[in-house]
């Protein structure tokens, strides 16, 4: 939970905290071999991807793209809600709806993962280990609940934003 009296502001100190890595940083080397375990998280790289592999046998074991930035605080995308008299009436539904359909989104795509949920004094925070799930989340917000909703990317920066109101 952050004190956002001033959330320009805060949100520009966030942002200097995630600078250093880059996108590419949270790529996989192209040197992982094929077994691999993410021992944070269980995922598999199999054929070139990260995937929830039940059966498949990992010999060696680093920490997945996903953990990685869950362990660093360094979210790929951030969807702001921004509160209003409809946010604070259907504040559960909304915030069930972002859960369950980022749990479908991380079965499929196993890189793809809900990182936070944040309450604040001026909206919810929600973040994201992928640039999908923060697409799919929006897309689903606004079918569900309507508004309006922004999404930019800004070069550098390696996070998709999205913003969204309804009054
Ligand atoms: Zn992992």
């Amino acid at each position: 939970m952050t004190d956002s009296r001033s959330r320009s502001a805060s949100t520009m100190r966030r942002d200097q905290r995630y600078q250093p890595h880059t996108t590419d940083s949270y790529r996989s080397p192209a040197r992982v071999q094929g077994g691999t375990g993410c021992r944070e998280c269980g995922a598999v790289y199999e054929n070139g991807r990260w995937t929830w592999s039940a059966n498949a046998e990992h010999t060696s074991q680093l920490v997945c793209p996903a953990c990685r930035r869950i362990l660093e605080h360094a979210p790929a995308g951030e969807l702001w809600l921004e509160s209003g008299a409809y946010l604070v009436a259907h504040h559960d539904e909304v915030v069930s709806l972002l859960r369950h359909e980022s749990a479908n989104e991380e079965k499929r795509h196993a890189l793809e993962r809900l990182m936070n949920i944040e309450e604040e004094a001026e909206g919810i925070r929600v973040t994201t280990t992928g640039p999908h799930t923060l697409r799919r989340l929006s897309e689903a917000l606004v079918r569900a609940h309507h508004g309006h909703l922004s999404i930019e990317y800004r070069d550098g920066e390696g996070v998709l934003r999205a913003r969204w109101s309804r009054q």
